[in-house]
């Protein structure tokens, strides 16, 4: 078998590696690059699969082409698949497969990791030191995460382990879900609406999907509502909150802070090196400079063992279905 990996990043050349050492019978072509109209011709007769991912589009021609040289599997390295023409992929014949679980952990540790950050103070305690203020006082004593209650707001594979993880410290751990499960009733309470969660909680951990009806779910009239130690973690997508109401309410001290690793419209800047007087999203930037708020770059599924699973997941998924077997992670395009 022969495949071709393209938009191959420095991060994950181990995970190739170790791929192709546990499979040498694989013949695999690696590009850095993006598919574009130039680039497009390294895909030559000869492959029989491809793996990608890829935020900006792949030209029309690129997946026809593709087809011309004899590509039957198509895999992305990332569980969203948004930006693909699945469409053309189905009208052509080519199978596909995405990667839904590669390490809920890793995302739970992060959104964990970032609650612990201003549970504790310690973006406060680094400023203090930071102008050589080390006296113990009122503004930095802490309480502990035992006394509080957690909302954990869509209870799948990522919100369950990461109720886990609170409810290990002791937390009181409630839930909301559209759909409520069985694994999460053994781990948090769940109560029947946003609202409730959101009057009750000191911590909130975001973990659904973005869909049309929880576009901007946390909007004006829900910050309203929150408890003003509120500490808001968005690790899920960005269009579950309205950035500029999440500003206004830190801003009017309704909450005490927010972790956002998934920005509204982050498309331009995930993954780039940007000078910041490049930026022009005005409210991008409001958020990058509140002191309540800790940015980071989508980066909460980034660790090492998730980069190999998605990287071997993909790759394996190409050459199992190759071989004729049922794959878990293949999308059936309909
Ligand atoms: P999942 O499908 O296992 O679970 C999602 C849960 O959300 C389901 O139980 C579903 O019923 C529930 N849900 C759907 N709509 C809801 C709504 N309006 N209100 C409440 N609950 C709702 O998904 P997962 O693998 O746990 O992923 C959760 C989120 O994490 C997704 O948004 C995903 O895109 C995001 N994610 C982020 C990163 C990152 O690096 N930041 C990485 C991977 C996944």
């Amino acid at each position: 078998m022969k495949f071709i990996l393209f938009n191959a990043r420095e991060d994950e050349k181990e995970a190739i590696a170790s791929y192709q050492k546990q499979h040498p019978e694989i013949e695999l072509d690696i590009y850095n690059d993006d598919i574009t109209e130039e680039t497009m011709s390294y895909i030559k007769e000869g492959y029989d699969g491809i793996i990608v991912v890829q935020v900006a589009e792949i030209p029309e021609a690129a997946y026809r082409l593709m087809k011309e040289e004899g590509i039957k599997v198509f895999a992305t390295r990332s569980a969203g698949f948004d930006m693909y023409n699945l469409k053309l992929l189905k009208e052509l014949g080519i199978r596909f497969v995405r990667v839904p679980v590669y390490s809920p952990f890793a995302i739970s540790e992060f959104a964990f990791a970032s609650s612990m950050y201003f549970s504790r103070d310690i973006d406060i305690i680094q400023n203090n030191v930071k102008e050589g203020d080390f006296v113990l006082k009122k503004s930095i004593t802490s309480t502990e995460i035992r006394d509080k209650t957690v909302g954990i707001i869509g209870t799948g594979h990522i919100g369950r382990q990461t109720a886990q993880l609170f409810k290990n410290t002791g937390a009181n751990v409630i839930g909301y879900d559209l759909y409520p499960n069985k694994e999460a009733e053994n781990i948090l309470t769940y109560v029947s609406s946003v609202e409730e969660l959101v009057e009750q909680s000191d911590i909130i951990s975001l973990h659904a999907p973005a869909t049309e009806e929880n576009y901007h779910l946390f909007n004006k009239a829900l910050f309203e509502r929150a408890k003003n130690n509120l500490i808001l973690i968005n690790t899920a997508r960005g269009s579950l909150v309205d950035t500029e109401a999440l500003l206004d309410a830190l801003d009017n001290n309704q909450i005490r802070a927010a972790a956002i690793d998934t920005y509204e419209f982050e498309g331009p800047y995930i993954n780039k090196k940007v000078a910041l007087e490049d930026i022009t999203d005005k409210v991008f930037l409001r958020l990058l400079k509140h002191n309540r708020i800790l940015y980071s770059p989508h980066v909460a599924f980034h660790t090492n063992t998730a980069l190999e699973n998605l990287v071997h997941i993909a790759i394996d998924g190409v050459r199992r279905i190759l071989l004729g077997e049922e794959v878990e992670e293949e999308l059936i395009l309909d």
